[in-house]
């Protein structure tokens, strides 16, 4: 599976990076950064591929604006 982080939604609340510190840290930008991922310019988004979804889904459940998507494939 996927997640994805649609960089520009993102407002910087930190929920994500306190509930699942392994995937998320907050960026200089102020804006949060998930680790590890790809960056697609085109798109805007930060891209994981990732096996076991552990703390991601509490963190996309978390965010207010629905930034972090996974697509499970
Ligand atoms: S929870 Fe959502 S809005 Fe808040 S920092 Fe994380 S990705 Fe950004």
């Amino acid at each position: 599976m996927k997640i994805v982080h649609e960089r520009g939604k993102c407002i910087g609340c930190s929920s994500c990076v306190v509930i699942c510190p392994k995937y998320w840290e907050m960026s200089e930008d102020g804006k949060a950064h998930l680790l590890n991922s790809e960056f697609n310019s085109e798109k805007g988004v930060e891209i994981l591929e990732i096996k076991e979804i552990e703390c991601n889904q509490e963190a996309a459940d978390v965010c207010p604006v629905q930034c972090i998507n996974i697509e499970k494939s």
